[in-house]
């Protein structure tokens, strides 16, 4: 390495250290308000029928899924391949989708490859239109997952759960919902989404604004005009804010930007915005594939994205690009962590200069250059976003790492200027690290009336991040102590066939609950942390983020540490547990037993 490039990294890290220490908060996970309560209004479900009724029902199955996005349709295909035809899903919204039910703000797409990313691409036959499909393309193709696989039959929408509580006596999972059902199942899969619960920055004054606003998962068509794939015809006279410039607002600003009077876009971070290079599909290459092509493919992202270098490497994009030498590479000496920085930084100033290239004032372009580390924050992928800011109607109102600290009537105020805006739209993001209970929005009660956040006061404990003690045939498709990826759906295909063998196998052997030994679980953090401690520090030198809790320190956050490696080496380690009976660390009570 020379010096100028050591000098170079250091410069860098310094700043990184700068820009960090700007951002860390008191509050922390604090800072941010769930939609509830004062802030109903944010939840509200802008899709739905809201004269939808139906009569209420009474019935016994054998699982009741919560969630209608890609976890608990998989879920459920799961258990239809397993033989499981009787259960139940629930979903809060009005279709199937999940994350696309609910976000159809303009502009809305997945940045993840659609051929790896949509599920079922080779069953359903269908092949999407180009490389990173739209939101309502991939909407489309959950709502033909659930056709194609027969789930609409079994969906309740409109739904929440309103009390779960497992019966000792009768084995089953007692559940109510808010439309007066009576469920008892024998298993309940709690599916319901990693990025479900928006939530806003809880910043004074957000009460006292009079002009419109709603979070990006609740987009108002009927105030802005337009639709997904249509120009907001509604906001050609209006002057409109947004809060935050994350994955979400950067799909955003530009069709904010081509349709809106004046745009401000109100900074407190600078999103990594690297190119996105989509095009249409090759349709002679996506017939030409092999069967089985989709599994590989996944894995073979996963594998590229995580340093582990396939060859040949199957997807071509800027996921590869930036994720090809990896910090979960093991590193065995300081040297080779030097190296390992330095190709970190180096991607990271390509970054940087892409917005001098982009942007064509310079002291513009210096605000929007990110200054962390690559894995801190999700990179995003997009070549309109950064040209918006050239636009003569956008703003950059940088809070140089403080955020919007204040909302007046007419608008947000910073540095002590007022900007009236008539809309004023939330791109905050949703909560992932908090208490799984606050975003279930229900307390399981387990064995001995036992609650779930009484039993995970002090964070999670489960086995494999999916069964948890004193709670039987409760099982969870969620990150924590489980495994995260990129490519999310890979993560959700795994899991999903995990939980599901559990449910099937249970009920092939007579099984009437199971669930994990307490000593197992503790093994099993154990095991998570002893890994990820070998795996550095990376994340404790990064700008705060739902990634690392916002930078909080707390046992509840240590707790929903991931399988460190990969959703293929997660997936490897949980096969091996069900190739030797799925029996290892759990208790298994057979219906005979009882007898
Ligand atoms: P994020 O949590 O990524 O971003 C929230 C934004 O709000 C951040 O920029 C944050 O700043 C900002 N913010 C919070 N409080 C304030 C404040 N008081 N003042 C100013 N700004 C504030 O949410 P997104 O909805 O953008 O993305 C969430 C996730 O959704 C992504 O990480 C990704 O996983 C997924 N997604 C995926 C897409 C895809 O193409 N696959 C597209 C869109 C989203 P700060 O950074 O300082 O915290």
């Amino acid at each position: 390495m020379t010096d100028d490039a050591v000098n170079a990294l250091r410069a860098a890290q310094e700043r990184y250290a700068t820009e960090r220490a700007k951002r860390i908060r008191p509050d922390g996970l604090d800072q941010y308000v769930l939609l509830d309560g004062q802030h109903e209004q944010f939840d509200r479900d802008p899709y739905a029928d809201p004269d939808f009724a139906r009569e209420s029902i009474v019935e016994d199955t054998d699982a009741v899924i919560l969630g209608g996005g890609f976890s608990g349709m998989l879920t459920a295909v799961e258990l239809g391949r397993r033989g499981v035809e009787s259960y139940r899903m629930i979903e809060k919204g009005g279709d199937f989708g999940g994350t696309w039910y609910w976000n159809r703000y303009p502009g809305c797409r997945c940045d993840v490859e659609s051929y790896i990313y949509m599920p079922f691409l080779e069953e359903t036959g269908y092949m999407p239109t180009e490389k990173y499909a739209t939101a309502p393309e991939i909407f489309e193709h959950c709502q033909r997952i659930g056709t194609h696989f027969g789930l609409y039959e079994h969906a309740l929408f409109q739904t929440e759960i309103e009390t779960a509580a497992w019966s000792d006596d009768e084995h089953r999972w007692l559940i109510t919902t808010t439309r007066g059902d009576q469920l008892r199942a024998r298993f309940f899969v709690a599916a319901g989404g990693l990025l479900h619960k928006a939530k806003l920055p809880g910043i004074p004054g957000v009460g006292s604004y009079t002009g419109r606003t709603f979070h990006t998962a609740r987009w108002d068509y009927a105030f802005t005009g337009g639709s997904p794939t249509e120009p907001m015809t509604e906001l050609a006279d209006k002057r409109v804010g947004i809060v935050g410039t994350g994955a979400t607002a950067v799909q955003l600003v530009p069709q904010l930007a081509r349709d809106a009077a004046e745009v401000f876009v109100f900074q407190r971070t600078p999103a990594t915005v690297a190119v996105r290079r989509n095009g249409p599909t090759d349709e002679q290459w996506f017939r030409s594939l092999q069967s089985g092509w989709q599994t590989e493919r996944m894995r073979n992202f996963t594998a590229a994205v995580s340093g582990e270098q396939p060859s040949p490497c199957l997807v071509d994009d800027g996921w590869i690009d930036l994720m090809w030498d990896n910090l979960q590479q093991r590193v065995d000496s300081p040297e080779e962590q030097k190296e390992l920085d330095l190709l970190d930084f180096e991607v990271m100033q390509r970054l940087r200069d892409r917005v001098d290239a982009m942007v064509d004032d310079p002291a513009t372009a210096e605000k929007l250059k990110p200054w962390y580390g690559k894995h801190c924050k999700r990179v995003c992928f997009h070549d309109e976003y950064l040209p918006a800011f050239n636009e003569p109607n956008v703003h950059l109102v940088d809070t140089d790492g403080a955020g919007v600290a204040e909302v007046g009537t007419g608008g947000p105020i910073v540095d002590g200027s007022v900007y009236d805006v008539d809309l004023l739209i939330f791109a905050s993001g949703f909560e992932v690290t908090t208490p799984v209970v606050r975003r279930l929005g229900f307390d399981p009660v387990g064995r001995g009336g036992v609650t779930l956040s009484e039993r995970w006061a002090d964070g999670a404990h489960t086995l494999h991040g999916n069964q948890t003690a004193g709670f039987p045939n409760l099982l969870f498709v969620a990150i924590a102590q489980a495994s995260s990826s990129s490519n999310f759906v890979h993560f959700i295909t795994e899991a999903t066939a995990h939980v599901a063998w559990i449910v099937a196998s249970s009920l092939e052997d007579d099984v009437v609950a199971i669930e994990p030994e307490p000593e197992a679980e503790d093994e099993w953090l154990q095991f998570l942390w002893r890994k990820a401690a070998e795996g550095g520090d990376y994340m404790a030198t990064c700008t705060p983020s739902y990634f690392n809790g916002e930078q909080g320190m707390s046992e509840q956050l240590a707790r929903s540490v991931v399988y460190p490696g990969n959703v293929s080496g997660y997936a490897d380690h949980l096969a091996r547990w069900r190739a030797e009976g799925g029996t290892t660390g759990v208790r298994r009570l057979h219906a005979s037993q009882e007898e």
